[in-house]
């Protein structure tokens, strides 16, 4: 069987899936989710001018002149904590104590932080500090009255944040097609959103197949194996946003097996074997797939993971990753996730490939497959460095358990080291 290049494998399956049906959702339960419409703010924020400092809400007119030497003295005439209507107007020669978040008083056009002013109650104390200071007579404000003394003259506008100055009404807030992040919660919650339209994560069935299959832990027999990929595929698929559905571990029966395909095809998006897809294998799993599904059985041209399969049971895709640990998550990086990504909506659905050195060498052999080696990377001095994260066999799971990355490493004899490598980021 001819060897596929990676590219061509990639864009035959990813061809074949299409983006699930959007759903309303609850925004506490959307973190991650990709919006299916654009969201629009039904109102502006902030709903109304309010102040972005603690401090004196003023006529910025009242205060042309002030400095420390030549405070000017307003008349206190109320207090505005946050949420608290503004009912008292602010007039001439006077100022209303706020909060940060409370709203802008009529008749008020700027704010004073705190930091600027002094208040005080009262004739006594105010004929005490006036004393040295051009303010205005004090016997002019009412004896128990609150004054401030304002240190700077403000602008108008100064230290208010206007309605709408964030969103106005109509405006949108989260367009359609948008992975949404915690900060897009928080805008959506913002403007009184508490229902979205999004798509749903994809719903994927995992098993593993084989007699030889041990999954509780007891002594192994000879020939006998450990689950394994089962765990690590369940948990990438939780990693990539999606919804497990643990099949366990069905055995080397037909029927059983074509029973565990049928029945995860009627309730999951996708279903993700491992094993039993290599040249010449005898397997149940494709004796089966063979007669109840539509599959083509692949030979890409990379290393680990050459073998895969990929169809459709009953409609619903299928993945045969091949069973050696390291190649069935190296395959379920490079097919099953950006699959998996479309069908939950995302536009960018491959992980990014970013450069680094080789801080040691990579060797490798030509073989005319791209090779995709466990690399540990770190950044320092700007720059991203690689090395082997250990064992590159497909069977050493530890290597892949250390690895953060993969280098791609096109067909050649290696990568000296200090030579630059292009190379997949992984994890959450
Ligand atoms: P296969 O692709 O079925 O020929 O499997 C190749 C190798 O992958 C087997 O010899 C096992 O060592 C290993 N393998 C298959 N299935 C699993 C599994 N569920 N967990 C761990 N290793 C497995
Ligand atoms: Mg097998």
């Amino acid at each position: 069987m001819a060897l596929i290049p990676l590219e061509e494998a990639q864009k035959h399956i990813f061809e074949q899936i299409s983006c699930l049906s959007a759903a309303e959702v609850a925004v506490d339960e959307a973190l991650g989710l990709v919006t299916a419409q654009d969201i629009a703010s039904p109102e502006p924020i902030p709903a109304w001018d309010n102040t972005a400092m603690d401090g004196f809400a003023v006529r910025s007119s009242d205060t042309i002149g002030a400095s420390e030497q030549t405070p000017v003295v307003l008349e206190v005439v109320g207090t505005l904590p946050a949420g608290a209507q503004p009912e008292t107007p602010v007039q001439q020669g006077q100022a209303i104590r706020i909060m940060t978040g409370a709203p802008i008083p009529p008749g008020a056009d700027s704010v004073v932080q705190v930091e600027l002013t002094r208040s005080f109650a009262g004739t006594t104390s105010l004929g005490a500090t006036s004393s040295n200071s051009d303010s205005p007579n004090p016997a002019a404000a009412p004896s128990e009255a609150e004054q401030v003394e304002i240190f700077q003259q403000v602008q108008p506008g100064t230290h208010i944040r206007r309605a709408g100055e964030d969103l106005t009404a109509g405006q949108l807030a989260v367009p359609a097609q948008t992975c949404l992040t915690p900060a897009h919660l928080g805008v959506l919650s913002s403007i009184g959103v508490t229902k979205i339209s999004a798509y749903p994560k994809p719903r994927v069935a995992v098993f593993s197949t084989g007699d030889e299959l041990i999954s509780d832990g007891s002594p192994l027999e000879i020939g006998q194996i450990r689950d394994s990929n089962r765990i690590a595929i369940i948990s990438l698929a939780q990693e990539a946003q999606c919804e497990p559905i643990n099949g366990g571990v069905i055995p080397d029966d037909e029927t059983a097996i074509g029973e565990a395909f049928l029945k995860h095809a009627q309730t999951c998006d996708a279903i993700i074997t491992t094993g039993g897809v290599s040249m010449g294998d005898y397997d149940y799993v494709k004796v089966v797939l063979d007669r109840i599904g539509q599959m083509r059985w692949m030979q890409i041209a990379i290393r680990p993971a050459k073998p895969l399969a990929f169809g459709t049971v009953s409609g619903t895709p299928v993945f045969g990753l091949p069973g050696n640990p390291v190649s069935c998550m190296v395959s379920f990086e490079l097919f099953a996730r950006p699959a998996l990504r479309k069908m939950a909506g995302h536009t960018q659905i491959q992980r990014l490939r970013r450069r680094g050195i080789a801080a040691e060498a990579l060797p490798r052999r030509s073989d005319g497959k791209t090779h995709f080696a466990r690399v540990s990377w770190n950044y320092s001095d700007g720059q991203f460095w690689l090395r082997s994260a250990g064992g590159q066999g497909s069977h050493q799971l530890s290597g892949m358990a250390a690895a953060n990355g993969l280098a791609v490493l096109a067909d050649s004899d290696g990568i000296a080291q200090g030579e630059e490598v292009e190379f997949i980021q992984l994890g959450g």
